[in-house]
């Protein structure tokens, strides 16, 4: 694959922070910088990658806290998630201080809707609009590879949670059925928490999705 991604956990929810960068260009993303901020320049530091912007799957806090301040000290722009997700990160920072989080408010630099796309150097990832989660959650697919990030919404051998403001299962379901699946068996994800997977492995044994 022409890009290379370094994980970070990030929180007391332990979310995989995810470095994702161009070979050839070594220009970077940071996708969903919750927190923790020293951990995740960190391994900036050590990829050699110059980051050039910041990505959002959704707008929970484990995902977004972090992306204000990280922002203002790189000085790179934020794109996703989908704008039905601006009412969570309007609300970052009071939702911070209820979980003793620290997290500021953000609103994105461009929001991302199904069919944009997303550079970055010689990348090119496909966005799909996957609601259920939150209403405003996208996956990037990337466009010639078998590789995506799918945030909240599809982890190994679980699904996100659909107990929060705004979640809905049955179109959670719809989304991982009629946009995730189809991606194809081979596609391997990368997720909000949790190991690696690929659609296959969670087609074949997924207990959310049989
Ligand atoms: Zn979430
Ligand atoms: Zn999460």
């Amino acid at each position: 694959m022409p890009f290379r991604a370094a994980i970070v956990p990030v929180t007391p929810f332990q979310q995989n922070c995810t470095l994702l960068w161009c070979e050839r260009t070594m220009q970077a993303a940071i996708i969903d910088p919750g927190g923790d901020l020293p951990r995740i320049l960190d391994a900036v530091e050590r990829s050699g990658a110059r980051p050039v912007k910041i990505l959002l799957t959704h707008g929970h806090i484990d995902h977004a806290g972090g992306a204000a301040e990280l922002k203002e000290r790189l000085g790179v722009p934020v794109e996703g998630p989908h704008r039905e997700d601006a009412f969570l990160l309007d609300h970052l920072a009071a939702t911070g201080a209820a979980y003793g989080i620290p997290a500021r408010s953000i609103m994105p630099d461009r929001w991302l809707e199904e069919g944009d796309e997303v550079t970055l150097g010689e990348l090119v990832f496909d966005v799909l609009h996957c609601p259920g989660h939150s209403p405003g959650s996208i996956v990037l697919k990337h466009r010639d590879e078998p590789f995506a990030l799918v945030g909240d919404v599809l982890f190994r051998g679980s699904i996100g949670r659909t107990d929060l403001p705004r979640g809905d299962h049955a179109t959670l379901i719809r989304s991982i059925k009629e946009k995730l699946l189809p991606l194809g068996d081979d596609v391997a994800f990368i997720c909000g928490h949790g190991p690696m997977s690929t659609i296959g492995e969670e087609r074949r044994s997924n207990p959310f999705l049989v």
